[in-house]
Parts: C-alpha cells; sequence; structure tokens
C-alpha cells in the first residue's frame, strides 16, 4: 500500500496518457501512470517480423489529417515519417480495376441537404441519395473500414464532418519510418527522465473520488492522487470494467458513441506477387475487404483489414477461422496465389484493455465526445481519442492533444 499522494494519477499508457504524463512532468507536477498491459502504448502496438525490415503496426499505421500533435512529437524526439501512396484497385468480374475510394466517399457526402433538418444513420442518409451503384459501395465500405462503423447506427452528421473538409480523407498518407511504437516510448522515457513512476500489469478496478482526492485501487495495489487523468478507451468505460465511485454521470454519453471493431493482421509472403505499383487493394463484398502494402517500401508483407459490421462477424472466433476467412478474401482479391508464411493477428474488440479499435458517433450524438471529455470538481480529467473535439478522434494525434489538453486542465 502506497501512502503517498501523488499530485497526478494516469491511469492507461496510451498515446493520451503517455502526452499527459509528460506535460504534468514537464510543469514539476508528481505523476503516477498505471497501465493494465506489459508494455506502453495501447492501441498502438509496432512489432516487428524476421527479414523484414519495415515496422510491423497492429495498431496505429498512418498519420491522418493535419496532425499537428503528432508531428510536433516527431520534430522533438527527432523522428522521421515517409510519404504514403495512395493507388487503389478493386477485383471485379475476375480483374483488378481502378478506383479512389476516398472520392468516391467523398462525393457520396456531398450533398448535406438531408441532414439539415435532423441527423440520420449513414445508411438512411444513402437512402436519400441518388447514387451509382459503385458510389454506394465504397462509401459504405469507407464508414465500415476506415470509420470502423456501422452504418445503420453510425451519424452521417459526424461523418460528414469528417469526410467533408478533404485532408483527413483525400491528404497523402504519411507513416513513421520507425513505427508509432518508438514515437511513444520517447514520451515516455521523457516522462519517466523527469521522475513519473510507470507501473505496468497494473489492471485499475475501481476509481473512487472526491474533491481533491482519488483513491485507484486493482489487484494487490492501491494508489491516491489529488487528482486523476482517466485515457481509459471508450469501450472499456462503457464495459464498466472499471467502476468509479461515485458515478461519474457520463452515462447518457457514453450511449450515443461506440467502439468500432477491427481485425488487423500482417502477412508475409515468400515474394511480392502483386502489382508493385499499387498501395490499396479492395474487394468490397470479402470478409476483409481491404488489404494494403507498405509502399513506397516494396517488401512482401500485406496487411488484411476487416473493420465495423464485417468485424463483428468474425471477432472473438478462434484465429483459425478468422485466419481461413482471411486467406478466403485474399483469393477473391487476388486470384489464387502462395499462403502466407508468417502471420500476425489481432481482434481488438476482444481486446480486454481496447474493447474495439477507435470511437464513433452514433446518430444524434452530435455533443456527446464534449460531454465525455467534461471533467469533474477539478479532480477527475478525461483524455483518449474519444474526447477529441478538435475533429480528431480515432487518431493518435486526437489522443495525444487530448492528454496535453487534460494535463493543461489538471494544471489550471
Ligand atoms: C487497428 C487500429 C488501427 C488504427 N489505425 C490508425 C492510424 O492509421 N492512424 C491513427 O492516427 N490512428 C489509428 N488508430 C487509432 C489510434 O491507435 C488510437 O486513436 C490511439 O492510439 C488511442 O490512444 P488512447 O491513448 O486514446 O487509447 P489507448 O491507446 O487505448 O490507451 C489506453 C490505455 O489504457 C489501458 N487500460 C485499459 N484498461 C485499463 C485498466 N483497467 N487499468 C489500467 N489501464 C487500462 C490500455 O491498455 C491502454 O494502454 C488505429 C487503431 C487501431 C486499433
Amino acid at each position: 500500500m502506497a501512502e503517498r499522494a501523488f499530485d497526478v494519477l494516469v491511469i492507461g499508457a496510451g498515446a493520451a496518457g503517455l502526452a499527459a504524463a509528460e506535460a504534468l512532468t514537464r510543469a514539476g507536477r508528481s505523476v503516477l501512470v498505471l497501465e493494465a498491459r506489459a508494455r506502453i502504448g495501447g492501441r498502438v502496438w509496432t512489432r516487428s517480423m524476421p527479414g523484414l525490415d519495415v515496422p510491423i503496426e497492429l495498431g496505429a499505421e498512418f498519420i491522418h489529417g493535419a496532425a499537428e500533435t503528432t508531428f510536433a512529437l516527431l520534430e522533438r524526439a527527432g523522428m522521421r515519417w515517409i510519404a504514403g501512396a495512395r493507388t487503389q484497385r478493386y477485383a471485379a468480374r475476375g480483374r483488378l480495376r481502378e478506383v479512389d475510394s476516398f472520392a468516391l466517399a467523398q462525393k457520396a457526402m456531398k450533398d448535406r441537404s438531408p441532414l439539415r433538418e435532423r441527423d440520420l444513420s449513414f445508411e438512411d442518409y444513402l437512402a436519400r441519395r441518388r447514387l451509382d451503384a459503385r458510389t454506394r459501395v465504397f462509401a459504405r465500405m469507407m464508414v465500415e473500414g476506415f470509420d470502423a462503423a456501422d452504418p445503420r447506427r453510425a451519424s452521417a452528421r459526424a461523418i460528414a464532418e469528417e469526410w467533408g473538409d478533404g485532408d483527413a480523407l483525400l491528404g497523402a498518407q504519411p507513416r513513421l519510418r520507425a513505427g508509432y511504437g518508438p514515437a511513444l516510448e520517447w514520451l515516455a522515457r521523457r516522462a519517466v527522465a523527469r521522475g513519473a513512476r510507470l507501473r505496468m500489469d497494473c489492471v485499475v478496478r475501481e476509481i473512487r473520488w472526491r474533491p481533491g482526492r482519488v483513491e485507484v485501487t486493482g489487484k494487490g495495489f492501491q494508489f491516491k492522487g489529488k487528482k486523476a487523468i482517466v485515457t481509459l478507451p471508450l469501450g472499456v468505460l462503457q464495459s464498466q470494467a472499471v467502476q468509479f465511485n461515485p458515478k461519474l454521470g457520463k452515462e447518457n454519453c457514453l450511449k450515443l458513441l461506440a467502439s468500432g471493431p477491427v481485425i488487423k493482421a500482417a502477412l508475409r509472403f515468400p515474394s511480392v506477387f502483386w502489382d508493385r505499383s499499387v498501395a490499396f487493394f479492395h474487394s468490397p463484398g470479402a470478409a476483409f475487404p481491404t488489404f494494403w502494402t507498405p509502399l513506397p517500401a516494396r517488401v512482401p508483407l500485406l496487411i488484411a483489414w476487416a473493420g465495423g459490421p464485417k468485424a463483428d462477424r468474425l471477432s472473438g472466433f478462434p484465429m483459425k477461422k478468422v485466419t481461413a476467412a482471411m486467406l478466403a478474401s485474399l483469393g477473391t482479391t487476388f486470384g489464387k496465389v502462395e499462403e502466407p508464411d508468417q502471420i500476425y493477428v489481432h481482434d481488438w474488440k476482444s481486446d480486454p484493455f481496447a474493447r474495439g479499435a477507435y470511437s464513433y458517433v452514433l446518430v444524434n450524438g452530435g455533443d456527446a465526445r464534449r460531454r465525455l471529455a467534461a471533467p469533474l470538481k477539478d479532480t477527475l480529467y478525461f483524455a483518449g481519442e474519444a474526447t477529441n473535439l478538435e475533429g480528431e478522434s480515432g487518431t493518435v494525434s486526437g489522443a495525444l492533444q487530448t492528454g496535453q489538453r487534460a494535463a493543461r486542465e489538471a494544471l489550471r
């Protein structure tokens, strides 16, 4: 049992928690970060695969949108990024044809008039638009894949806002040369060097709080702080795996957000069998509708991606079944191909410390992120991608930004 009360307890060592810890220690505060996993990073999980000279990202991979906070971090850490490629093909009638799914998705959302009076689900919005079949198919694929959302539940207004301005969707999507992992490790090192304590394998079960006092407990530990920054993922908050005492009073806004499922896999092949100039391959009807390559790196690696309802259908099943669906999708997209000789897979919905890949807004949930982000009694502060109010939810940059915001709020 620790007697000492830290200035701030930070729950979770993902992008938001580490950004918060780094900012708080910079301001001279005593900080304890409690993390359930044996690793930092949360939904950033950079691995390597023998024989491949590129980072393997099982979580976040691209730099989406303007991402000012990410670029500022890379600058400070002296880390490099590489431009991405956007060439796409989709499988139709046994051939791979050109497509720009980003542009088609944007075209689908162009007319906002059906949303002027009220919010609709993305599916209802599509039903009110006159669009050709291909635009519909790819717009739906983008909602499911890019936003990990269920088109029957997702707010069309929120999607229009996200896709509308072009940057998030149409801009190039660079990657970090060494992956996101080292960037977050850099933040952790900075925080620890300034005195932050970082405790791994600490699954928080209960947070008791009153103004100016927080007590966090789990199996075999109890820590005290004057304040806490909670960066638990949306799905974890919704599951009530962590009990707050007294309750947060945020139950209503939690019902207006959802945590989208994603299954992401990395497949290494004996050789590159695809067109080396193409970045993304789609087969919208397949269980895994999207594969991508690490272009500009030309190595025998494909990333397989299922998001939204397609991931939901496979989530929780034994890996054998998931892998079989992935290999069948590979066949649908590329025809007969060699078997991969190594596969890493992660099912983010079944991960108890993520319970989904990233958040999206449900119909009429326009204000939910703001309500979730609101601090309580100058004592509890909320960070994490789902609380981003700058249009960067669902991203690393957005998560970093909320960690810095919560640190500023706690320092006030
Ligand atoms: C498959 C996938 C692909 C993605 N692709 C991209 C991309 O290309 N670009 C991009 O910008 N973003 C991407 N994202 C989103 C990005 O990864 C997240 O928005 C961001 O990493 C979230 O950071 P966070 O700090 O909010 O949450 P997290 O990283 O989830 O951090 C929360 C931490 O809390 C810990 N925790 C959970 N429960 C407990 C508990 N009971 N006690 C203690 N600790 C607990 C977790 O282990 C975790 O470390 C992707 C995400 C996924 C899953």
